[in-house]
């Protein structure tokens, strides 16, 4: 690390806690510091460029860079640069977007909520759906099913929905009322012989026997992604949602789409929704809606939850809930240019035009005597590292193919020993062949 007095690198150690960071070891090896971007890349202050196959934290889809967005925001900062949406108060921005995310969803919703990260959209939902359970005279009707593996984000609520050991551990988590059904991750899960549609309906088997032993009537909703993203790119098996969905059904139980990775063509579709022909009752939606130039992020809530919660908020007078920035001016209008662009450029076609490509490079690793399992769809994608020197090390194999891909110039995701791939949606073909060229010398290099 650059040792020199004053450096960022010497000041970012000195003043700043970082996010999923061991801190003890960042004080030893300091940050990488990232200080511009273009297109799919990014570059560092010694001038260093790196392919970004994760669009920063699964977020950039239109690439970095991009005048437009810039121009948006610096419109509406001229205009408006700030008002809130509290108490009858609206703005155009603000009024634009929720009636474009309406209009785009692929099942009927009625009204948007705007929040400013995707824990937040999620710990909305929560919320929402509690209110609505008591305003339907159903006090009882509480906890909440979502699954190992899955992430929904990392506020109290959220960081108790997702499925993975690190967001509870010592932060003495989860909360009651939330509980957690089987990881549908069939490679580690499935049972001697047991094909992949067999291991779908167990799956569905495990979810109906959790709400029939915890009582139907005590389980408000279930929280999915479409494809799980930071839990290990896991794909639902074959068959799993069209199991999944009739269970909740059945029970009354809402269904939450989070869309936070999957949402606005990272799938091939505008949205997984429409990849896996869901029927969400509450879709939450983030990083791509505005490329994450500026923190936003929406929950779409159908007629089911809408009514019960207005008429609540009406019979208490208010509906207490809101954040200072929910649905903030110059959010709004960066993601309103972002879903432009990407509907302009026809973003999704394009992901289906090289996800072909990437399917084969990313299959094409799992033929790596280091590489146990690829997996992908549309633009997502990981390659699974394992070796039996190893094994008892979770991470270590992860953490030396991460530093053998930064060396070689490029910014992958190690997830524990899985390495992620979810490049900005405007990557070209030969940019497609690029990142795995170097993804392939780094396993390589480290086998
Ligand atoms: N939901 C999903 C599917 C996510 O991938 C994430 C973040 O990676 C979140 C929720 C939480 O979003 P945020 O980090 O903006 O709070």
């Amino acid at each position: 690390m650059n040792q020199i007095p004053n450096s960022l690198e010497a000041r970012d150690v000195a003043f700043q806690l970082h996010s999923y960071t061991d801190a003890r070891k960042h004080e030893e090896m300091g940050p990488l510091v990232i200080e511009k971007g273009e297109g799919i890349y990014v570059e560092d202050n010694s001038g260093k460029r790196y392919i970004e196959a994760m669009a920063g934290l699964w977020s950039v889809a239109v690439g970095f860079g991009e005048k437009r967005l810039v121009e948006a925001a610096a419109r509406q900062m001229e205009k408006l640069p700030y008002y809130h949406t509290f108490a009858h108060r609206t703005h155009g921005p603000s009024v634009e977007l929720a009636e474009k995310l309406v209009n785009m969803a692929p099942v009927p919703m009625s009204k948007a909520y705007f929040t400013n990260s995707g824990s937040e959209a999620n710990d909305t939902a929560i919320k929402l759906i509690w209110y609505r359970s008591n305003a339907m005279g159903k006090p009882d009707k509480k906890k909440i099913i979502s699954r190992v593996r899955g992430y929904h984000g990392v506020t109290i609520a959220s960081a108790s929905l997702t499925g993975l050991v690190n967001n509870h551990r010592s932060f003495d988590l989860p909360i009651a009322n939330i509980l957690h059904t089987s990881s549908p991750h069939y490679r580690t899960m499935k049972k001697d012989g047991e094909t992949e549609v067999d291991f779908a309906k167990r799956c569905a088997t495990e979810l109906e026997d959790l709400i029939l032993a915890e009582g139907p009537d005590t389980i408000a909703a279930f929280f999915g992604e479409p494809v799980i993203g930071a839990g290990g790119v896991v794909l639902p098996p074959e068959g799993y949602w069209e199991q999944i969905q009739p269970i909740l059904k059945k029970y009354d139980i809402l269904f939450v789409a989070d869309e936070v990775i999957c949402g606005f063509g990272r799938t091939g579709n505008m949205f997984g929704t429409e990849t896996y022909n869901l029927q969400p009752d509450i879709m939450t939606l983030s990083k791509q809606l505005s490329s994450s130039y500026l923190p936003i992020s929406a929950l779409l809530v159908n007629e089911k939850v809408y009514g019960p919660v207005a008429d609540e908020s009406n019979k208490i007078g208010t509906f207490g809930h809101g954040y200072t920035a929910s649905g903030h001016p110059v959010a709004a209008a960066v993601a309103l240019e972002n879903l432009k662009i990407i509907e302009e450029r026809d973003l999704v076609g394009h992901v289906r035009d090289i996800s072909p490509t990437f399917l084969k490079r990313l299959n094409s690793l799992q033929e790596h005597p280091l590489v146990i399992e690829a997996r992908g769809i549309g633009l997502i994608g990981a390659v699974e590292l394992a070796h039996e020197s190893v094994k008892d090390t979770p991470g270590v194999l992860g953490g030396k193919v991460n530093a053998s891909y930064l060396e070689k110039g490029l910014i992958s995701r190690a997830l524990g020993d899985t390495m992620a791939f979810c490049p900005p949606l405007i990557m070209s073909e030969t940019q497609v062949n690029d990142m795995f060229d170097i993804a392939e010398a780094g396993i390589n290099e480290v086998a």
